[in-house]
């Protein structure tokens, strides 16, 4: 038997989410935080998880650990909050649970390119709609293009992945007014861009909000969150995988929202480094630098498919987006010393 006959012609056609092997390089290609917990509370954070109990599966909906995100992370009063193996599976769940026969899901383009996997997955029609060339959006374009597709989901990345773009708070606001379906704010950085609709969901009973912890100094215990209405939570609820929160990510992650100040000092380091790291990169013949809001930059550079090449030979890892996004690579900010190999590699690579 061949998978070919069997396997959905869509998913035959689709490429798995690209992960290059990335031992011993200079890792800036997946927005990670570059800096690791200090020894004194990795020791700590060992002892709290030497205490978990492996041989139970974990709590089916774990209550302590969504009250302590809703304290935390000043979830408002009247809002629940569901759990995800990292955001990306709730991105999944959203659209398994939207996803009739013909329903739509629309998007800016270029954006998070997992919002158009899922679409695939589930046989959602996919409506991306271009931003500018300058990556802003056309929220006037985007509105008229809702009014004829009627989306039943729309997922806006606030700041958006891969430009760093932050569109702007009224843009956001009309999209969402005008929406007939559900408008899914994607805060996967809000850390760097300090700005969000948490505090205002309640206004809203067409809006969700997802985060993760991931690009705060925790990707690797893959935790999510989605805030919203108590009604479309209990509705979501129903598509989550049991026990997709292990038992050492909840322990680790209640241990780490106690101490959120270490993660947040690192999240000013790293934008900090971003600005500086923005002018440097400027200063480079033939390199235009996107404004961000994230914590990583988008570049373009005269032939970014050489560049990118080069910049691996030197044990450089970035992400080349091109030809998607013509001619761009992604950047994701490290600590300083890796800030300074990434421009002198690149000032190489360019010569
Ligand atoms: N949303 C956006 C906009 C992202 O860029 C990413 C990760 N690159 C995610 C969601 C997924 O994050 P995670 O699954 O690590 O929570």
């Amino acid at each position: 038997m061949k998978p070919e006959d069997l396997v959905r012609p869509e998913i035959l056609a689709l490429k798995a989410y690209p992960v290059p092997s990335s031992g011993g390089m200079v890792k800036l290609d997946a927005m990670e935080n570059p800096y690791t917990l200090p020894e004194a509370l990795r020791r700590e954070l060992a002892a709290v998880l030497a205490r978990v109990d492996l041989n139970r599966y974990p709590t089916p909906s774990p209550q302590q650990l969504r009250e302590a995100i809703a304290r935390r992370m000043n979830v408002p009063a009247g809002m629940e909050v569901l759990l995800g193996n990292g955001s990306d599976e709730l991105i999944q769940m959203l659209i398994t649970a939207l996803a009739r026969p013909g329903a739509a899901m629309m998007y800016p383009s270029p954006t998070f390119v997992m919002y158009a996997m899922g679409a695939t997955f589930s046989g959602m029609r996919a409506v991306p709609v271009a931003l500018r060339e300058d990556f802003s959006l056309d929220a006037d374009a985007f509105i008229a293009r809702m009014r004829a597709e009627k989306p039943a989901l729309v997922f806006l990345a606030y700041p958006n992945n891969p430009t760093g773009v932050l569109y702007p708070e009224r843009d956001v606001l009309e999209i969402i007014k005008a929406c007939p379906g559900l408008v899914v704010l994607d805060e996967a950085y809000h850390v760097f861009a300090g700005k969000s609709f948490l505090p205002r969901l309640a206004e809203f009973d067409n809006l969700v909000v997802i985060r993760t912890v991931s690009k705060l100094g925790l990707a690797g215990i893959r935790l999510g969150y989605l805030v919203g209405r108590p009604e479309w939570v209990a509705q979501l609820d129903k598509v989550r995988p049991p026990y997709n929160v292990s038992v050492l990510t909840q322990a680790a992650a209640l241990f780490m929202l106690e101490r959120l100040d270490v993660l947040e000092d690192q999240a000013s380091l790293i934008l900090s480094e971003r600005n500086s790291l923005g002018e440097h990169l400027k200063a480079l013949k033939g390199v235009t630098v996107f404004p961000s809001e994230a914590n990583f930059l988008l570049i373009r550079v005269p032939d970014a498919e050489r560049t990118y090449r080069a910049l691996k030979q030197q044990n450089v890892l970035v992400r080349n987006l091109s030809p998607a996004i013509l001619n761009c690579l992604r950047v994701t900010v490290g600590t300083p010393d890796e800030n300074r190999i990434l421009v002198t590699a690149l000032r190489e690579a360019l010569s």
